[in-house]
């Protein structure tokens, strides 16, 4: 039986705005198409991950403080991440853990977090605790060619600079500050962005563009997805668009 192993970062720290249900997600679709999901845990102190046996790595988003906690925990495996990220490995970022692999993290007390450097943007806070990008959200993202609508929460503090490329173009809501016309990062294997929701389960085409690109490169195949019934997905996703329509 094929499968993918997954490494889930921080789920205790990272677990403020339920992005968990990303993992439930990614789980699900590839069991019922009859694939293994392999999933750690990796919180502070256990032993250090192997990153490059890992298909797929995600983090989700938190609050100030935890991320500065496990920042000082995270820059220890800031090498083998990014030879992770070079030879192919799926990041998925949401949030907290999107600032965090950029260049710092300056949070709403002024204080500096230093992130893992591993794209050259950096996030900064507004110093109002009542200045946040929060709402829905909706993005147009180019998934291997096909213009999709992406759905999702942003709840964050930090703006976000120097983004080359990003997730997707903002149609309804802030993106990676207020007011900016890009929301997220993304390159071939890493998908960065603010979107909560949690985001898979709002986007059953971003999930399975990961699980295809997971299995493919795993299997050196160019597998075609076996469509599963996302009747219900669809019905939320249009009641939600429509909600937004007149605001695109
Ligand atoms: N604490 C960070 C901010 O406020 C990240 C928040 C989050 O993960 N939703 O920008």
């Amino acid at each position: 039986m094929k499968e993918l192993k997954i490494l889930y970062l921080y789920p205790d720290l990272l677990e403020l705005y339920g992005d968990y249900g990303n993992i439930q997600v990614l789980k699900y679709r590839l069991e019922k198409r009859g694939f293994k999901a392999i999933i750690d845990k990796y919180c502070i102190n256990d032993d250090a991950p192997d990153f490059n046996s890992y298909d797929l790595v995600f983090a989700g988003g938190g609050a100030d403080n935890e991320q500065s906690i496990l920042s000082k925990d995270l820059i220890k495996y800031k090498d083998d991440i990014k030879k992770a990220v070079q030879s192919g490995v799926f990041f998925l970022l949401i949030c907290g853990a999107y600032q965090l692999f950029g260049k710092y993290y300056k949070g709403v007390e002024g204080n500096i977090v230093n992130g893992l450097a591993v794209f050259d943007y950096y996030t900064e806070a507004i110093e109002d605790r009542k200045k946040r990008c929060i709402g829905n959200i909706v993005i147009s993202a180019n998934l291997n060619g096909k213009e999709t609508k992406v759905i999702g929460f942003e709840n964050h503090g930090g703006q976000t600079f120097d983004i080359n490329t990003s997730f997707g173009k903002v149609l309804y809501g802030n993106g990676n500050k207020f007011g900016d016309s890009q929301e997220g990062f993304m390159t071939e294997n890493v998908i960065a962005t603010y979107l909560h929701g949690p985001l898979l389960s709002k986007n059953p085409e971003v999930a399975d563009y990961i699980i295809k690109y997971c299995l493919d490169r795993k299997y050196n195949e160019n597998l075609i997805l076996e469509k599963l019934d996302d009747t219900f997905e669809t019905l939320c996703r249009n009641q939600l668009l429509e909600i937004f329509k007149d605001s695109q």
